[in-house]
């Protein structure tokens, strides 16, 4: 009789895992160039503790006071992480927004840097989706739009937290339609927001229900499943419009035991009604000290082990690799 596996540090995954929503930008490298990265790191946010603790930063609630004390984190620690972890690809957000004054905070990671530093180096680990700042107008955002498509990312991302709602027939429609021409998927954030200057009144997942009815043929996906604001309405956007997709991003196990959004009614809820349109996402670096409890958390909930795999893996590798899966 063989060994039975055990959930010790010497376990190994029978398969790797597709993470579908991460955040570059916070490396050393460059970073007094993408403001929200750098003055994050020196804010006493706590999901900056969090990355600084699991760096290894002797004192992560102490706050940083200069650049230079940044921990020295770059792509190859991207890499590391996903070995350790059992990671096959992540996709990159890239941001470009800003909530109104008087905070005025500004988030800027660019496309541009997210293909050099990541995309052209690692190709076969790494993809792209655009940070488009809609508050701009769709002459300035349709040219974000335009970029994302030559850069080769496979879709754009609308921050609605600054941005405001995602069904504005003004600001965004005309990005959809560039979107859907060029064959890009469009991610819409959902869910509650923290950093500063957000509007929870945006964020609602209601209004996707409305974008994915005025453009039926274009793929969307909705980030975090209305997370802490309306997780039941971010299931039925998916489960009643068949171009509407959903992640998970972002589960805290171990932090706290949600109601309603990644306990096992959440799950299992999913796994009912719309088992193959979720996709496992983190929003790493902000989940890496609890990276692996996480994927533990769902690899051990008493859900089908099918429906598990098309959650870690399959949903995604269809989705985002397409043929190439
Ligand atoms: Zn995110």
């Amino acid at each position: 009789m063989s060994k039975p596996k055990t959930w010790g540090s010497d376990y190994v995954p029978e398969y790797d895992i597709f993470d579908m929503h991460s955040h570059p930008g916070f490396e050393k490298k460059g970073i007094a160039d993408r403001p929200g990265c750098s003055n994050g790191w020196l804010s006493d946010r706590s999901w900056f503790m969090d990355i600084r603790s699991a760096l290894g930063y002797p004192d992560p609630y102490k706050q940083l006071t200069s650049i230079d004390q940044i921990p020295d984190f770059s792509v190859d620690h991207w890499l590391k992480h996903m070995e350790a972890n059992k990671i096959s690809h992540m996709v990159l957000c890239g941001m470009d927004t800003q909530s109104d004054p008087p905070q005025n905070w500004r988030w800027l990671v660019s496309n541009d840097y997210i293909k050099t530093e990541f995309i052209d180096k690692y190709p076969d680990k790494f993809m792209g989706i655009g940070g488009i700042n809609y508050r701009l107008g769709p002459e300035v955002a349709i040219k974000q739009v335009e970029d994302a498509a030559k850069h080769n990312f496979l879709g754009i991302k609308i921050f609605t937290s600054h941005g405001g709602p995602p069904n504005d027939k003004v600001k965004c429609y005309p990005l959809y339609e560039r979107a859907q021409q060029l064959g890009l998927h469009v991610e819409i954030h959902t869910g509650v927001e923290t950093v500063p200057g957000f509007r929870l009144k945006y964020t609602d997942p209601i209004f996707i229900d409305d974008v994915a009815t005025d453009f039926p043929d274009l793929k969307i996906v909705q980030l975090h499943c209305g997370f802490l604001q309306n997780p039941q309405i971010a299931i039925v956007n998916a489960l009643t419009n068949p171009n509407v997709y959903t992640d998970v991003s972002i589960c805290f196990p171990t932090w706290m035991h949600l109601k309603y959004f990644s306990d096992f009614d959440h799950f299992r809820t999913i796994e009912h009604f719309i088992p193959d349109k979720i996709f496992f996402g983190t929003d790493f670096p902000l989940s890496l000290p609890i990276y692996r409890p996480l994927v533990d958390h769902i690899r051990l909930m008493p859900l089908h082990a099918d429906f598990k795999k098309k959650l870690l893996r399959d949903n995604a590798r269809k989705f985002f690799l397409g043929d190439k899966a």
